[in-house]
């Protein structure tokens, strides 16, 4: 499947139609932005290791059940995706204290939270994606109530197969943020699962193993995100 027209760039990643009006190409790339783009600078190799990294979660989340926009990798930094109507709706789930949920509820970062938090931010980078509730979505009209407790049911759903599969290599999923569109009329979760969007921490010693390594200047950036497709996979592709 070949490139056509560039249809977007993000911050992370750029768009690609495909001679399919049905599907897209998504090319992942090493630039990095933190603090609503304040902060920008480059990952090296975490094109290819996002890339890989979704599509490894995509992966493990259809054979549990969930469907996502995922078809196949194409390249290293490539994947075939089928095409959606994104949802203005940022879905953030949290286990554990961190992020700006320690900022807003003045909470110790760390310690895990008696059960999930689900939050909705409205994706829109003018305003800062401010963090909103299902009335702001409703009049907003950026999703139907219905459409809301689909996308929450299945960001809970997805919180217990990623949670379980990362225990397994000794991994904490401290919290994500889950994107989804519209696809024939559908719900279907899509964007991406990857250390950008996810905070992972090591069980044994906390260590961070995320994009909060580029948010606070803590180094060791990319060996980090490394860490983390060697745990998922092994290494192999
Ligand atoms: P951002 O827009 O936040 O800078 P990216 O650089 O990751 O983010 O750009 C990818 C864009 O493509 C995002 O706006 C995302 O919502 C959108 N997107 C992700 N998957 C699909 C899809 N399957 N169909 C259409 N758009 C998608
Ligand atoms: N997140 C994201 N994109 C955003 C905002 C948040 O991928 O635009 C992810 C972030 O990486 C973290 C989770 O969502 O895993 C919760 O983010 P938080 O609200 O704590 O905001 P942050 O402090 O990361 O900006």
């Amino acid at each position: 499947m070949e490139k056509k027209a560039l249809l977007y760039e993000g911050k992370a990643k750029r768009i690609y139609t495909t001679e399919d009006p049905g599907l897209l190409i998504a090319a992942y790339k090493d630039d990095a932005t933190a603090f609503n783009g304040l902060k920008k600078g480059q990952i090296a190799n975490k094109g290819i290791l996002n890339n890989k990294i979704s599509a490894f979660f995509f992966t493990l989340l259809a054979q549990a059940g969930v469907d996502s926009h995922f078809v196949k990798l194409l390249s290293d930094r490539e994947m075939l995706v089928k095409k959606v109507e994104i949802i203005r709706v940022e879905v953030v789930v949290r286990n554990y204290a961190a992020g700006s949920l320690v900022e807003r509820l003045g909470l110790e970062e760390g310690p895990p939270l008696s059960r999930p938090v689900l939050e909705f931010y409205y994706k829109n980078d003018a305003l800062g994606d401010p963090l909103i509730n299902e009335d702001h979505i409703a009049v907003l009209n950026l999703a139907t109530p219905a459409q809301v407790g689909i996308m929450a049911d299945q960001a809970l759903t997805i919180n217990e197969i990623l949670t379980r599969h990362l225990q397994t290599r000794n991994l904490l999923l401290v919290d994500y943020k889950l994107e989804f569109g519209l696809h024939q009329g559908n719900v279907l979760l899509a964007d991406e699962i990857s250390p950008d969007t996810c905070r992972f921490w090591e069980a044994t010693t906390g260590e961070k193993l995320d994009k909060d390594r580029f948010r606070r200047d803590l180094g060791g950036v990319e060996e980090a995100y490394q860490e983390i497709y060697r745990r998922l996979t092994g290494g192999e592709n």
